[in-house]
Parts: structure tokens; sequence; C-alpha cells
């Protein structure tokens, strides 16, 4: 195991040599930088296990989800920002947070760079994954052109397991 992961990260180092002097390409540039915050703030399962309590794990490094309308966020309003709960990164802010009825807390727009998409094709559906852009963990999944009346039509939908919330005032 540990030659099959020092193995694959001199792999992932060459190509990120290679996208400093030869290529920008996006798919490049990305195994680059995932690399260098793999380098900083990535832990491994069993660090994870260790600062997480079990449903954190589940959710965050799982890509689990709390059931519907069980979160303490999903209808909490304060004034403040939503963190990452595995890292402490700053992800939303409470101006952003709307009522969507869905079950789970909902924003429309997410801190600039905090928050990264991936397609996720499981259950036979096709979403697009959010995840906090420092620690990779799961967040949940953003869905566009639902009719919010909102700026950016989008709808974050956040497991708030995932989150940790910090009154701004103090
Ligand atoms: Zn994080």
């Amino acid at each position: 195991m540990r030659g099959f992961l020092t193995a694959s990260t001199t792999a992932i180092k060459y190509k990120g040599l290679l996208a400093t002097t030869r290529t920008t390409s996006p798919s490049t540039l990305y195994i680059f930088q995932r690399n260098m915050s793999e380098s900083s703030k990535t832990k491994s399962e069993s660090e994870w296990r260790a600062v997480l309590n079990k449903e954190q794990f589940r959710i965050l490094r799982q890509k689990g989800t709390e059931p519907a309308g069980s979160g303490k966020y999903d209808k909490f309003h304060e004034e403040g920002v939503y963190s990452c709960a595995g890292c402490g990164t700053p992800l939303y802010k409470s101006t952003t947070k709307f009522n969507s009825g869905c079950g789970w807390p909902a924003f429309f727009d997410a801190i600039p760079g905090a928050v990264a998409r991936h397609t996720d094709s499981s259950f036979g559906m096709q979403r697009t994954e959010i995840t906090c852009t420092a620690c990779g963990g799961h967040l949940g999944h953003v869905f566009k052109g639902e009719g919010f009346n909102t700026p950016t039509d989008e709808r974050y939908c956040v497991n708030s397991v995932s989150l940790t919330f910090k009154d701004e005032s103090k």
C-alpha cells in the first residue's frame, strides 16, 4: 500500500512538472493544483477518522447524505459564516442562504473559490457534486434552473453536518 501510494504521488508530481513547463491544459493544471493542496491540507482516512465524528466522516469523506429535515442548519437563519466542518475554511455567508423548503440548508452562492464542482453520475442521475476546495470534503450537490427567486437561480444543497456556523459579531 505504501509503495503504491509513493508511485502514484510520483506520477502526479511528474504531470505537475509538465504543467509548468509544457502545457496549461485545464486537466493537467487541475492535477498540479490538487497535488499542491494534498501536500498542505489533505489527511489520510485514519487521520480524518480521528478528527471527525462518525456522521461527519460518513458525509464528508464517504459522500453520505443526512436525512431531509434533520440538519441543525436547515431552518437556521442567524447572520454569520458557514465553514467546512472538516478543515474550517469559510464556504458560505448567511446573506446567500435562502429557504428552499427542500429539507437541507440552501445557498444561492458560495464564497468565491471555496467550493469545487464535480460531475456525479451515481444513482442513475446526472448531478453536480460540491466539495470543499481546500480539503475535498463532500458538501452536497448544486442544482440550477429550479426557478427559485434568487440572484443566481442556483441551489447549493448542503448537509448541515458538513458545516459549522460562526456568528460574525463574535
Ligand atoms: Zn474543508
